[in-house]
């Protein structure tokens, strides 16, 4: 009840003025994202990589309605990939694309604009070296993704996508994409979803990662784990032993400012494990799914307004 009210808040102009024009959110804030600036994004990445992490950033927008948004996202990507290279940091950290922020919701030819301007992105990458993946937003868009997917790794076979476990077709698509050269971020999904396309109960969607996972570790492509939990994370260590995959064929994934500790034992143990860090300015629908997941995160924000206040 609460989770559904979150991630309808998420999408609701109404409440998003609320959230964000209380000054008391931004330390909460500050836990999920890197900072506004791309500067911000370059300094925790940094970090992270001299602490023996991964990293993908994302610059952070959605859902956009205006052609010139969709532009400027891609101009800071550009200029993100550039600031990559020039500090030796591109071959540890790549870029998350929302196709939502590059065109995809446009009224108007939306998958054709979102499609040109993600290939722009991946140009980019390829040039300084890294990787793009795809993220993945509500149901509406899948195929869509998929299809943009697919004509992308024509010219950049390294292009990799979000798969979500909560999604009754995902198993399909895990087997669909589970091919040689192929990189899938799996995750459990984060958005508000019908019964008619999605389990509902917490326990089918593990259920269901479990099985997607067994599809892509038995596969030939490259899995990434993006979870916190720490049963699945346990589990896909069994399922990689067992499918004859060494540290460096998988890597663990977690979201910058959640379970830092665990992130930490994983690459010390020679896992590649990569942190997703968001940065920029529209951090609203990103923080509310944060809030979402999490019970205890509600109550973190509640008690920072009201010690605060
Ligand atoms: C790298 C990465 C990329 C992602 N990309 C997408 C995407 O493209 N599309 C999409 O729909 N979803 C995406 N997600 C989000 C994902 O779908 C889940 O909503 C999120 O990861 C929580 O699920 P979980 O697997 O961690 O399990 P859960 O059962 O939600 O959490 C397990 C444990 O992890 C910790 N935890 C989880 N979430 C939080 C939190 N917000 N704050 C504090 N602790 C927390 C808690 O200890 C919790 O008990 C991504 C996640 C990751 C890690």
């Amino acid at each position: 009840m609460l989770r559904s009210s979150l991630l309808f808040a998420s999408r609701s102009p109404a409440a998003r003025t609320l959230v964000e024009t209380t000054p008391l959110t931004k330390p909460v804030v500050d836990r999920f994202v890197a900072g506004s600036a791309v500067d911000d994004a370059i300094r925790i990445t940094r970090e992270l990589v001299d602490s023996g992490r991964y990293v993908t950033l994302d610059h952070l927008g959605e859902d956009t309605v205006q052609t010139t948004d969709a532009d400027a996202t891609v101009e800071a990507y550009l200029r993100l990939l550039g600031l990559l290279q020039e500090t030796g940091l591109s071959e540890r950290a790549e870029v998350s694309v929302k196709l939502s922020a590059v065109g995809q919701s446009l009224p108007k030819n939306g998958h054709r604009i979102a499609l040109e301007n993600a290939h722009k992105i991946c140009s980019a990458a390829g040039v300084v070296g890294t990787t793009v993946t795809l993220d993945m937003e509500d149901h509406t868009t899948t195929d869509s993704t998929l299809d943009i997917l697919a004509e992308l790794r024509l010219d950049f076979p390294w292009v990799g996508a979000v798969l979500q476990a909560y999604l009754k077709r995902t198993e399909g698509d895990c087997r669909d994409l589970a091919t040689a050269g192929s990189r899938v971020r799996l995750c459990k999904g984060a958005y508000k979803e019908p019964e008619s396309v999605a389990y509902q109960d917490k326990h089918e969607v593990d259920l269901s990662y479990v099985r997607c996972l067994k599809a892509l570790m038995n596969g030939s492509g490259y899995p990434m784990v993006a979870s916190h939990d720490p049963r699945l994370i346990e589990i896909a260590g069994d399922l990689a032993a067992s499918a004859g995959r060494r540290p460096g064929e998988f890597e663990y994934q977690m979201l910058y400012g959640i379970r830092p500790t665990e992130q930490l034992r994983l690459s010390g143990e020679g896992h590649r494990m990569r942190v997703y860090v968001p940065y920029g300015d529209e951090w609203y629908g990103y923080f509310m799914r944060r809030l979402a997941e999490r019970p205890a995160n509600i109550a973190f924000f509640l008690r920072s307004l009201l010690t605060r206040g």
